[in-house]
């Protein structure tokens, strides 16, 4: 990972805040920079060129998303984030005569949209490493289900394997969701590759050096004629009469109105930038999570509750406040968050409440843990713990 590519990183700060949102590279910047400087226009409207090329690159981006995820382009709806994903995916599925159930640790995204709407919304429990409890031991995930929604890599316990295990003998009928927001920057994800079918996914641009205010929402084709628009508006329509309207084709039908044109050509060089050195990234991003792992474990009072070696690690410092420990890094120009991180109900049912969390980016440094470490080690006899 050349360092240079990221202009934030010059400015001296150690960003051990990536789950929350990742520094942009120059090659990201730049396009969209060049776009609102010289290739602006609206999409699918115009019969000018600019409008046309504007249409090309932005349906050039859909494929470069579907490519990345091995994924067909009309799969492919560009959203505004995961949240925002997740929100008309289930307004999209109808879920207001569905049964959905979601792992308790995951992130309020994952859990809201569908608690509030569905006709009926379960908890897949927990053990206290984050993972779920599956369909052998669990009476919740053996009941009659329609929807099961489950976090990918949790953005408090890491990779707890629960997207595997969790629901091991679906059946055909079973729409899958994958909340993939912290997944797509720690794992390949590949969605023929798993055995989940019909499957839906949801991932942020931001988490994976792209700008901010783009998502994306995969729907598999098998479940194309069960969804709904959850907007209308411009360009999602073809005929409209006074009375009735004809839909447009699949996916332009979900993206009603302007779209963040910009965002997904922005989000179509990350991924270009991020696929380019993913197996590399990937490798160290592990081998500098080990070490992270090793090291804050010689810290004594400091408890690490996420997943062993992953890159999101979370811990409680004994007769430290999770947020005065985050301030105390924050004085020696750390970036970490502190707090529930939007996994509130998890957290609090297994007794765990908040905590500090470090997440890493492959731009990270074996000399900033050192530092990070540094700085840990003397906060308990600061704070005359
Ligand atoms: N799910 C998980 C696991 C996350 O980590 C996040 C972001 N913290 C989200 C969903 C929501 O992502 P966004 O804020 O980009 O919508």
């Amino acid at each position: 990972m050349n360092r240079d590519d990221f202009p934030q990183l010059q400015d001296g700060v150690i960003y051990l805040d990536n789950a929350a949102t990742t520094f942009k590279p120059k090659c990201v910047i730049k396009r969209i920079a060049d776009f609102y400087t010289h290739e602006n226009a609206n999409v699918y409207r115009g019969l000018y060129d600019l409008s046309i090329e504007a249409t090309n690159k932005y349906e050039e981006a859909r494929k470069t998303v579907a490519k990345f995820i091995n994924a067909e382009s009309e799969e492919i709806i560009f959203t505004n984030s995961t949240t925002d994903s997740i929100n008309k995916f289930a307004q999209m599925i109808d879920v207001k005569n569905k049964i959905v159930v979601s792992d308790i640790t995951g992130h309020h995204s994952n859990l809201l949209p569908w608690r509030k709407n569905a006709k009926e919304f379960k908890y897949i429990p927990s053990r206290q490493d984050g993972s779920s409890i599956g369909p052998d031991n669990c009476s919740v995930v053996n009941g009659f289900i329609d929807i099961v929604a489950m976090s990918m890599h949790s953005n408090v316990f890491g990779n707890t394997k629960s997207f595997d295990d969790a629901y091991s003998r679906p059946e055909p009928r079973v729409i899958f969701f994958a909340d993939a927001a912290q997944a797509v920057a720690h794992q390949k994800i590949d969605v023929k590759s798993y055995y989940y079918n019909p499957l839906a996914l949801a991932f942020s641009g931001h988490k994976i050096f792209g700008p901010t205010g783009i998502g994306v929402l995969y729907v598999g084709k098998a479940i194309h004629d069960q969804l709904k628009p959850a907007q209308f508006g411009g360009e999602m329509v073809e005929d409209v009469r006074e009375q009735d309207f004809d839909l447009a084709p699949i996916p332009q039908r979900f993206e009603a109105g302007t779209p963040n044109i910009a965002g997904a050509i922005g989000l179509a060089e990350a991924i270009h930038y991020f696929s380019a050195h993913q197996e590399e990234f990937l490798k160290y991003e592990k081998e500098l999570a080990t070490y992270a792992h090793e090291k804050l474990s010689e810290i004594e009072g400091l408890k690490i509750i996420s997943i062993a070696n992953d890159p999101i690690i979370s811990f409680t410092i004994d007769g430290v406040h999770p947020h005065d420990v985050a301030q105390y890094l924050a004085m020696h120009n750390i970036c970490v968050r502190a707090g529930y991180h939007c996994a509130q109900v998890g957290l609090d049912n297994l007794g765990i409440g908040p905590v500090t969390r470090i997440s890493l980016a492959p731009y990270n440094t074996f000399d900033e843990i050192n530092k990070t470490v540094d700085v840990l080690k003397n906060i308990r006899k600061d704070m005359h713990v």
